[in-house]
């Protein structure tokens, strides 16, 4: 199994962070170590000092897949989670002003964490998934997936062009803006549409 993830795919969070909003998806991978196990928190990493949450939808790949064109990209995944991608921003900052690749940034144990995986025929409307952060009771992050740059459909057919997609894959795609710190002690809890679906807390 392996985690993919996609850079700058809600035009707020790309200007909040000072940045174009790509022609072409950006895509970046982690291990499968970084998923945290069910029932573990997130362990505040040794290594920085401003670790950043990014509350994204996530959906998970069901049959394998290569070049896969757009218009059959829905065939390739029917559930969708709410996650985390878990960056290490001080680092990642680094990473991007020498040029060098954001592995340590991103890819950490511990950097991606997931709910459930809920039918997307089930919700209601599955067209426009509404999802949101909470930080200890505060709301933090809400996204539409309609407000993503490139919709589940595009960013499969253009992941698949350079990587083969196998059954278990998880693709996550993107924070829409308010992106901020977590501390040690916090409670983070994911909503999709008003449903709680995954509670973490930061060690
Ligand atoms: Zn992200």
């Amino acid at each position: 199994m392996k985690i993919i993830c996609i850079g700058r795919n809600y035009r707020k969070h790309a200007e909040e962070m000072a940045q174009d909003v790509p022609a072409q998806p950006i895509f970046f991978m982690k291990p499968e170590t970084a998923l945290i196990k069910a029932g573990l928190p997130f362990f505040y990493p040794s290594f920085s000092r401003q670790v950043h949450y990014e509350a994204e939808l996530v959906i998970r790949i069901n049959r394998t897949g290569k070049n896969i064109q757009e218009r059959f990209a829905h065939r390739y995944y029917d559930s969708v989670a709410a996650g985390f991608d878990f960056t290490a921003r001080d680092l990642q900052k680094e990473c991007i002003s020498s040029g060098k690749p954001w592995e340590i940034a991103k890819a950490f144990d511990g950097s991606a964490a997931h709910s459930d995986f809920h039918p997307i025929g089930g919700l209601e409307d599955p067209g426009n998934i509404r999802f949101s952060l909470k930080k200890n009771g505060l709301l933090v992050q809400q996204g539409h997936s309609a407000d993503m740059v490139f919709g589940f459909d595009a960013l499969i057919a253009h992941v698949s062009r350079y990587v083969t997609l196998k059954i278990g894959d998880l693709l996550f795609t993107g924070t829409p803006a308010g992106v901020g710190p977590v501390e040690v002690d916090d409670k983070l809890e994911l909503f999709l549409e008003d449903k709680l679906v995954f509670t973490l807390k930061v060690k």
